[in-house]
């Protein structure tokens, strides 16, 4: 019977628990849902990701500065930001089975999809924002909220970055960091949870340049899931209509990614407009008007934002890398990661466990490993252990075998081709940084 695309998330997921990448929170308590744990290999990866993007973002640019700024913020942040009155979602429950849903998911409003019954409740909005209480006491004055997006950190600290790093506009401000949102429909594994995070970069224009840096924008974001090693058939771009736009919004677009469930945002670059920040100085009547040699009127700066999630990212990595090649036999399963984010970047093997092969498999290891993450096995078969680093996403395995001894070689196995070419011990790192950078 042909495998369904259900069955592949399936088995993402159980690969996924078995080689250390993402756990269910809580495991032994039975779990909590939409909460996920990442494991070794899948910490590795995620920090990856959020260097690749860091990197490309602000260290390899002179026009955008990182920020880490606290999830909790003082209250009214969010009453200024339209967040207390509009982040929301129409809730709809069934009377019958107890299943929830977000009303615009439901095509017939009048019957329960799951139970079939005539008992789905009206639809009511329901805040996303998560509420807790600062210092001991639980009234009202003490609540503070868990940030749902990072940007509004970068707002409320626009004229601090300004000044501290003396940029002008057009200038942008990067920051990674958790967000957290009560979904009412969390699901397909790691795409839509309740706690997640966010790559964010709010750039900072002119009025009259916003259509020149949405473009722009929306050009360097597709180029970096290009070199993320991401399928650009599987990349697209959709626009959202007028009545589609949040309520800070005056275009939208969303890179979608089509995933085993369907086309899906993976990131959303906006325009922003003025709304915020002219909503803070109308708040806090702090000035955040703009002026300088080149734009001599003063102004309130529009806002380009490109907000992409860590997760999702993440998740289309391994779903887009995630292939079973019948040539493989028994162990068809490979993950074809970019050298670049791969948790791993190289195995190290003595082909057998005598004639010194090990001992001098452990000293490239430990030289191997002041430059790269590297992994070092010697158990099962050579090619178990080819299929397991397969399955992990490692891209090169260096064997040790008996020519090494004579001649100072071993042979490098390339993950995605399983071809095997002979280099010099000496030159392997060297390799290595060059495959991975
Ligand atoms: P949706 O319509 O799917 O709820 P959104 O349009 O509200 O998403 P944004 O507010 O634009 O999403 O958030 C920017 C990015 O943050 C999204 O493209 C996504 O990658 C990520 N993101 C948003 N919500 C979640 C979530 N619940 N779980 C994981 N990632 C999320």
């Amino acid at each position: 019977m042909a495998k369904t695309s259900n069955d592949k998330m399936d088995r993402l997921v159980s690969l996924c628990k078995r080689r250390g990448y993402i756990f269910q929170s809580s495991e032994i308590y039975g779990g909590l849902n939409s909460c996920w744990d990442y494991g070794p290999l899948g910490s590795e990866l995620k920090r990856n990701i959020k260097t690749f993007w860091w990197e490309a973002m602000t260290n390899r640019r002179d026009d955008v500065e990182g920020l880490d700024a606290a999830i909790l913020m003082h209250p009214d942040v969010w009453k200024t930001s339209g967040h207390v009155a509009e982040f929301t979602d129409p809730l709809i429950d069934c009377k019958t089975c107890k299943s929830r849903f977000r009303a615009d998911d439901l095509e017939d409003k009048t019957k329960c999809p799951v139970c079939g019954n005539q008992t789905l409740t009206d639809a009511r909005q329901f805040n996303l924002m998560f509420k807790t209480f600062m210092g001991p006491v639980e009234d009202d004055s003490a609540v503070v909220y868990l940030r749902p997006e990072t940007a509004q950190g970068i707002y409320v600290n626009f004229l601090n970055v300004k000044n501290a790093s003396r940029q002008k506009i057009p200038f942008g401000i990067a920051q990674i960091g958790k967000a957290f949102r009560n979904e009412i429909t969390p699901g397909n594994f790691i795409f839509r949870t309740r706690e997640f995070e966010q790559m964010e970069m709010q750039y900072f224009i002119h009025p009259s340049e916003d259509e020149k840096w949405f473009d722009y924008w929306k050009e360097q974001r597709w180029n970096w899931y290009m070199e993320l090693g991401i399928r650009k058939e599987k990349l697209r771009f959709q626009e959202h209509e007028k009545k589609e736009l949040a309520h800070n919004a005056k275009k939208a677009i969303d890179v979608e990614y089509e995933f085993p469930f369907g086309w899906k945002e993976l990131e959303g670059i906006h325009n922003r407009t003025d709304f915020d920040l002219s909503r803070h100085q109308k708040a806090t009547n702090k000035d955040q008007g703009y002026s300088d040699e080149r734009f001599k009127e003063k102004f309130i700066p529009y806002i380009i934002e490109t907000s992409a999630g860590c997760d999702r990212t993440l998740l289309t990595v391994l779903i887009d890398a995630y292939e079973e090649d019948p040539s493989r036999g028994d162990k068809p399963t490979v993950l074809r990661l970019s050298p670049k984010i791969a948790p791993i970047k190289a195995a190290v093997f003595p082909l057998v466990k005598r004639d010194g092969m090990p001992e001098t498999a452990e000293k490239i290891y430990h030289e191997l490993k002041k430059r790269v993450k590297v992994f070092f096995d010697v158990s099962g078969s050579i090619g178990r252990r080819y299929a397991r680093m397969d399955e992990a996403g490692t891209p090169f395995c260096f064997t040790i075998d008996g020519q090494t001894a004579e001649d100072e070689t071993v042979t490098i196995r390339d993950r995605d081709s399983m071809e095997q070419t002979r280099h010099k011990i000496a030159e392997l790192g060297d390799i290595l940084a060059e495959k991975v950078e």
